[in-house]
C-alpha cells in the first residue's frame, strides 16, 4: 500500500536531514508518495508567511508529516512555526524516546526512557504581553484591582494549565505504558511553587493514575528530577511533563544518551501526527554535508510504527544501532574530537544504513 505523506524539509541543516530519512524509508520498501511542503525562511520569501494555510491543509489531509527543523527568529520576527503547527493541528503530546545506543560515547550505557512533553499549554500556549504595550498596561491596571502591584517595566508571558490538557496528557503516557509494557509513569511539576498550575496537572496525574493500577506512578519535583536523571537515570521509565519542563528535560535526557543528533520525536493528535527530529535548524551547518542524520531517521520509525509498519521500523533501527556499534561510518558529534579526521557526512550515513538495511532485505524482523 502506498502512503500519502506530507514532507517538510523545513531550514538550516533540514533538507539535509530530512531527504535522508527519506531515502531510508523508501530503501526499507515502504511505497510513499512525498506532498513536499516549505515552511520557515522559505516560505516567507515565496508566500510572505512562514506557515501557508496550504501547508496546514496538506498535513490535515494526509494525517501523517515527516518534518524538518524551521528556524525561529530570536526575540523578534516571526512566532515559531512548530509552536503554531503543533497548535492548529492539536498536536497534543510531544513523545521523546531516549535510549543507549553501543557505540556512542556517554557515562550511561543503559537508558531507556521515554518523555511525554505536553505539547500545546503551558507558557507555551502564545499568550504574552510586550514591555510598555497598551495590553500590558490594561493588565497592570486589573492587577491593582487585586491589589498585586507589577512594575511599569514588567512584560508578561502567561502559564496556562488545563484539567482536560492535563488529563488528556498523562492518560497518553498511562496509555503507552500499558501498549509498550513500561513498568512505571512519573509526573515531573513544581507543585510546592506554582501550586495552581503545577498543582493542577499533579492532581490531573494521580487521578488518571487511579485507572491504570498495574502501572506504578510516582511525582518528582523538576529540579530534583533533573539531578536524578544525571545521577541515578535507570530508576526511571516513562516521564510525563508540562510543556516547557519537557522541552528542557527532554534536551537533557538526548544529552545523556549521546546528544541531539540521535534524540527522534512525535507530535501526536486525534487525527494527525508529524515526526521530527528535536534538534534544530543548525544554522551554521547548514549545506554542510555535517550533521547527524540519524535523529530524523529515529523520527522516521517512530513514523512508521504510527503507520502501522512495525516490521520495517525495527528493520530501520536495526540498521541504525548496527552503523552506530561498528562506529566507522558516523558523523562528527559520535566521535571524541581526537577521531574527528574519521567522521563521514550526512549523506554517506545515511547510505550506510541503506546498505545495511539492504544486506537485510527480505528478512523483515
Ligand atoms: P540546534 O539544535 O539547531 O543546534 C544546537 C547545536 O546542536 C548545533 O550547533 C550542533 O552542535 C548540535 N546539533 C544539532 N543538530 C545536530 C545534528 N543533527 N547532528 C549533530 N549535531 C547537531 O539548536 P539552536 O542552535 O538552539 O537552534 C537553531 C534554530 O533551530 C533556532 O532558530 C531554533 O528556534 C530552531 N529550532 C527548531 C526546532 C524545530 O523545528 N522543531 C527545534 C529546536 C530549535
Amino acid at each position: 500500500m502506498a502512503y500519502t505523506i506530507t514532507l517538510i524539509p523545513g531550514d538550516g541543516v533540514g533538507p539535509e536531514v530530512v531527504e535522508a530519512a527519506r531515502r531510508v524509508v523508501e530503501a526499507a520498501g515502504v511505497q510513499v508518495k512525498w506532498d513536499v511542503q516549505e515552511t520557515g525562511e522559505k516560505a516567507v520569501e515565496t508566500s510572505g508567511s512562514p506557515i501557508p494555510d496550504k501547508v496546514l491543509e496538506s498535513i490535515r489531509m494526509n494525517k501523517v508529516a515527516l518534518k524538518g527543523p524551521i528556524t525561529t527568529p530570536v526575540g523578534t520576527g516571526f512566532r515559531s512555526v512548530n509552536v503554531a503547527i503543533r497548535k492548529a493541528l492539536d498536536l497534543y503530546v510531544n513523545l521523546r524516546p531516549a535510549r543507549s545506543f553501543s557505540g556512542v560515547k556517554s557515562p550511561f550505557l543503559d537508558i531507556d526512557l521515554v518523555i511525554v512533553r505536553e505539547n500545546t499549554e503551558d507558557l507555551y500556549a502564545g499568550i504574552e504581553f510586550e514591555q510598555a504595550s497598551p495590553e500590558m498596561r490594561h493588565l497592570r491596571e486589573f492587577m491593582e484591582t487585586e491589589k498585586i502591584k507589577v512594575n511599569e517595566d514588567a512584560a508578561c508571558s502567561f502559564k496556562l494549565i488545563t484539567w482536560k490538557g492535563s488529563i488528556r496528557i498523562v492518560r497518553f503516557a498511562f496509555e503507552y505504558a500499558v501498549r509498550y509494557k513500561r513498568r512505571k509513569v512519573t509526573a515531573v511539576h513544581k507543585a510546592n511553587i506554582m501550586k495552581a498550575t503545577d498543582g493542577l496537572f499533579l492532581r490531573a496525574a494521580r487521578t488518571v493514575a487511579e485507572e491504570f493500577p498495574e502501572v506504578e506512578f510516582e511525582d518528582r519535583i523538576v529540579d530534583n528530577m533533573c539531578m536524578q536523571l544525571v545521577q541515578k537515570p535507570e530508576l526511571y521509565d516513562v516521564l510525563v511533563l508540562p510543556n516547557l519542563y519537557g522541552d528542557i528535560v527532554s534536551d537533557l535526557c538526548a544529552g545523556l544518551v549521546g546528544g541531539l543528533g540521535l534524540a527522534p520525536s512525535a507530535n501526536l493528535g486525534d487525527k494527525a501526527a508529524v515526526f521530527e527530529p528535536v534538534h534544530g535548524s543548525a544554522p551554521r551547518y547548514a549545506g554542510q554535508n555535517k550533521v547527524n542524520p540519524m535523529a530524523a531517521i529515529l523520527s522516521s520509525c517512530l513514523m512508521l510504527r504510527h503507520l502501522g509498519e512495525e516490521a520495517r521500523a525495527a528493520q530501520v533501527e536495526s540498521a541504525v544501532t548496527q552503523v552506530l556499534s561498528e562506529g566507522k561510518m558516523v558523523t562528527y558529534d559520535v566521535k571524541s574530537a581526537s577521531e574527528e579526521s574519521l567522521v563521514v557526512g550526512t549523506k554517506e550515513v545515511a547510505d550506510e544504513i541503506i546498505a545495511r538495511i539492504k544486506e537485510h532485505s527480505g528478512k523483515l524482523y
